[in-house]
């Protein structure tokens, strides 16, 4: 079973000596729970693919914790300085030509490397400490949404990682990665990070997002639009009628099981997915969720419920 750490300095450098030894440490960032080891070791790299279940031809993004390391294993472009400029450390990946050092399997065999310096002093002192940089999945196993608590972490990979740290996640979905290898730069994955802010930087041109749909134990229908948290009360209550077991995940309690999300933009974000995992636990017959039109968590919720969006 992984050691649950805490935070402190005791338990950071805990972290380090098994990063050091070749082990996989989970640990809070801004975005979601990561899960990480030296990026230069090549074994420690493919137990993460093994331990997510994660195909080889996926490649893992890298974290480092100052500008100056993308300049160790990366070719650094002038439009790479402007957005590092801007949003490191911060919820946004770069994709650049990659350097030797970088081994292949990390990249899925490309010659290009995806970089971000996460906003969270834990992963930031773990690279900083090992001296090195560390990859940065997020800790689940592949096809189940992202966990943001090391409580989700640990029930998807306690029994086969080392060692989990004990923290919070603040925006609770995935980096937004943008592609500087071609021209126009291109945003392979919409997330944190606003399209409209990347373009006063750079010029980008948005890719068609290619979501996958996660594995949730139960049916997941959605509502947007003006009218959702209507159309999830009544949707909910037909249901329910019917005989069926239904949670329902909304900002506020509409319902009699509804898990609360809370009303900000922020809130809503960064409980998302723990709402869903918290869903899955009550062995519904489906869950109702009231989406939201903002870039990002439409992603999500389109990853959550594939074609079951429906606007109100
Ligand atoms: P995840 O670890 O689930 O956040 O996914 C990482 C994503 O980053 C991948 O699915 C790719 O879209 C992207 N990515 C990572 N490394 C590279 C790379 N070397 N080149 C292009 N895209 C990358
Ligand atoms: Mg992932």
């Amino acid at each position: 079973m992984a050691k649950v750490l805490d935070g402190s300095t005791d338990g950071v450098k805990r972290a380090v000596e098994i990063l050091k030894e070749g082990g996989l440490v989970a640990f809070p960032t801004e975005t979601v729970y990561g899960l990480g080891c030296d990026a230069l070791d090549e074994n420690a790299v493919r137990r993460v693919f093994e331990v997510k279940k994660r195909p080889l031809s996926k490649p893992l993004i890298v974290g480092v914790s100052e500008i100056d390391e993308v300049y160790k294993i990366a070719e650094v472009t002038g439009e790479a300085e402007r957005l590092m400029k801007e949003f490191f450390p911060g919820p946004l990946t770069i994709v650049l030509r990659k350097k030797l050092v970088i081994p292949s399997i990390v990249t899925a065999g490309m010659n290009k490397v995806a970089v971000r310096m996460p906003d969270h002093e834990i992963p930031l002192k773990l690279a900083k400490k090992l001296g090195r940089p560390i990859v940065v999945p997020s800790a689940n196993k592949t096809g189940k949404p992202s966990p943001t608590t090391y409580k989700h972490v640990l029930e998807d990979l306690g029994n086969e990682i080392d060692a989990v740290i004990v923290g919070e996640c603040s925006f609770g979905i995935e980096s937004t990665i943008v592609d500087l290898t071609v021209r126009p730069a291109r945003v392979l994955r919409t997330g944190a990070v606003k399209v409209n802010e990347l373009r006063k930087s750079i010029d980008v041109v948005v890719e068609p997002q290619k979501d996958e749909i996660y594995t949730i134990s139960s049916p997941v229908y959605v509502f947007v639009g003006e009218r959702a948290e209507e159309r999830v009360r009544e949707f909910a209550e037909r249901m329910a009628e019917r005989g069926m077991k239904v949670a329902v995940i909304a900002r506020r309690k509409i319902f009699e099981n509804t898990i609360i999300l809370g009303e900000s933009i922020e809130k809503y974000s960064s409980k998302l997915f723990s709402a869903v995992r918290e869903a899955e636990l009550l062995r519904p017959d489906l869950i109702v969720i009231e989406g939201i039109e903002e870039e990002g968590i439409m992603d999500r919720l389109r990853r959550l419920a594939g074609e079951k969006i429906f606007r109100a």
